[in-house]
């Protein structure tokens, strides 16, 4: 019998887990299929029981659900420090995990690109900008965080160590940094002509890394082109952060290579 999994989500229909987890385990010959089940806040729940009882191997939470899994399953120390749970593992109990962080640790790593000792402009405050903060402190790098809502920036600097402010001086910081990451949602599918920095504030020697992937190249990242500095786009960052709650849940290798083409090709569509 094949052993389920899924992604719970509201809404959920333009997920591309299912599409990324089920090329992995085609390619491994793995008995598994997994699915994307549209689940609200009031039913995570019996969402979650149900499909424990029901033999799952484990789950993906997305929006809007990622912290109302905090109240339900036992989390590990990461995922209760970031406040938020994207992946549960059904093996004895309910473990919930974060796996975004390291999902934006690995697109850099992926590239060459290591955080330790690196001045790194965190721009965003929100659930991803916190889950790759806590990886960033973790990994040694040196975190900006600049965020709109500037308490939110403070707020989330003052828990990982870092340094927190508004937007207003974006280009200075920039000028300073080694990584630039964009963790907000500027530049997303439709609003596709916004981006938080422009060329002529880029340095050369700047990576800039953009967790948006929808669309495939950002504003964001044609910037970085036309300055001629490094761009890393998101795609890798969704498919690490599957293949880490692959990892946990299988114990096996993600097959990264097999993964990331399914997004692709998905997103070229
Ligand atoms: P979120 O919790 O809603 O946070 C949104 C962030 O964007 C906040 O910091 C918000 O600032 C900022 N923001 C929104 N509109 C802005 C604007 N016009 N100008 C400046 N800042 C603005 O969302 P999230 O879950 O962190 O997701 C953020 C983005 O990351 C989304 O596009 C999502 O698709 C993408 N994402 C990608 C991956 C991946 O694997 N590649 C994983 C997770 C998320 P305020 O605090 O001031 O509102």
């Amino acid at each position: 019998m094949k052993t389920i999994y899924g992604v719970f989500g509201d809404p959920i229909e333009h997920s591309l887990s299912p599409l990324m987890h089920n090329a992995a385990f085609q390619a491994l010959g793995l008995e598994c299929e997994y699915h994307a089940f549209r689940v609200t806040r009031d039913n995570l729940r019996d969402a979650l029981v149900g499909a424990a009882a029901l033999g799952f191997g484990g789950v993906n939470l997305t929006i809007p659900l990622k912290e109302k899994a905090l109240e339900i399953v036992e989390p590990d120390a990461l995922a209760r420090k970031i406040g938020a749970v994207n992946t549960v593992d059904f093996k004895g109990g309910m473990r919930g995990y974060n796996t975004d962080g390291i999902g934006a640790i690995l697109a850099l790593k992926d590239k060459g690109i290591e955080v330790r000792g690196k001045k790194v402009l965190l721009v965003g405050a929100g659930g991803a900008a916190r889950a790759i903060a806590y990886k960033l402190a973790w990994e040694g790098a040196r975190v900006t965080i600049a965020n709109r809502t500037i308490q939110k920036a403070v707020s989330l600097a003052g828990e990982v160590g870092g340094i927190g402010v508004g937007l207003d001086l974006l280009g200075e910081l920039i000028q300073d940094s080694d990584i630039l990451v964009n963790s907000t949602s500027v530049g997303m599918f439709p609003k596709v002509n916004e981006t938080i920095a422009t060329a002529e504030i880029m340095h050369p020697g700047l990576v800039v890394l953009d967790i948006v992937y929808n669309p495939l190249e950002t504003k964001l990242l044609q910037e970085a082109k036309r300055a001629s500095v490094g761009a890393v786009d998101g795609v890798m960052m969704l498919v690490y952060q599957g293949a880490e709650a692959f990892r946990i849940w299988t114990g096996q290798n993600p097959p990264i290579k097999v993964m990331e083409s399914a997004v692709r090709e998905a997103l070229k569509r």
